[in-house]
């Protein structure tokens, strides 16, 4: 496995593969890799025929109060997964050669997209995203790129912005990995304590509530959305950030569930660990 830290390497060495004939995947990360990571690698290794891991905690997507300082880091333990998956090349710019000095141009993406669910709270979160993602685009010129589900709104900011400047890349999705008990895997979740697992679970109990009662005949979201507020405050420790019933493709919230309808959950644990999670309710 090739590390790569400049921009112009990485640029290079994807000119000699499209040369080649070869297909490119690439997953982008913010590293400190877990089940959820890999398995997004090994859909890009089924898909093409080299798969570029991009490792770069971005910056420009991390508020002033966020944790980008803390964000968990490993890269020797990243390296080695990664070469386990037969990963051709792990892209690791640092934040110099990805903004070098007069680095002036921002991709925003409309705020109907971006202004809801985590974008309310974390405002310029979804510009600082897009803006990475369409540089590692560029960078890579990769035939697909490979999104989580977990980062449900990311996914469909990323979709947007691809198709609206023509950028050419499939983007694949992936299904939510979780842990044995439901937690959605997330490098964030070595920040809980042991006894914070419980109110962990809040979210994809919550989930897995809200289906129960959608499927005994209860559509109205305002009426569902009470309901998990309550179930999720029952856990200790707990703070909702929001609780979202949106069409699938537009981001816009529901009144009624139905089959585009995704929950969308963020909450805060132990005045913290903010956690996320998402799924079909019907
Ligand atoms: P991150 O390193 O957290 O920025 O995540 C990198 C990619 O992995 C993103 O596309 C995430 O959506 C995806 N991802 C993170 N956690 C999970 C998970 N539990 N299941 C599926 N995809 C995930």
């Amino acid at each position: 496995m090739l590390i790569i830290r400049q921009p112009a390497e990485i640029s290079a060495w994807a000119k000699e593969q499209a040369k080649a004939g070869r297909s490119i995947a690439l997953v982008p990360t913010m590293g400190f890799f877990h089940e959820g990571h890999l398995s997004l690698m090994r859909m890009a290794a089924r898909r093409a025929d080299a798969v570029v891991v991009s490792l770069f905690v971005n910056p420009t997507q991390f508020g002033p109060q966020e944790d980008l300082a803390a964000y968990p880091r490993n890269f020797e333990r990243d390296r080695a997964m990664a070469e386990g998956e037969g990963v051709a090349v792990l892209f690791a710019p640092d934040a110099a050669g990805m903004y070098p000095a007069g680095f002036s141009t921002t991709v925003t993406v409309s705020p109907e997209l971006t202004d809801q669910l985590c974008g309310a709270s974390r405002p310029g979160h979804f510009a600082g995203v897009a803006t990475v993602v369409c540089k590692l685009f560029q960078l890579v010129r990769p035939d697909l790129a490979i999104f989580g589900e977990k980062d449900f709104q990311q996914l469909t900011v990323i979709r947007r912005m691809t198709s609206d400047l023509n950028l050419g890349v499939e983007i694949v999705s992936h299904p939510i990995v979780r842990e044995a008990d439901g937690l959605a895997m997330s490098s964030r979740n070595t920040y809980l304590l042991p006894q914070q697992r419980e109110s962990a679970l809040s979210l994809s109990r919550a989930i897995a509530l809200a289906r129960k009662l959608a499927a005994e005949g209860e559509r109205s979201t305002a009426k569902l959305t009470v309901i998990l507020r309550d179930f999720i405050h029952s856990f200790p420790e707990t703070v909702v950030y929001y609780i979202s019933f949106v069409h699938q493709h537009t981001l816009q919230e529901a009144a009624e569930v139905d089959a585009d309808t995704v929950l969308a959950l963020a909450v805060k644990i132990g005045g913290r660990v903010r956690l996320i999670d998402n799924g079909r309710v019907l």
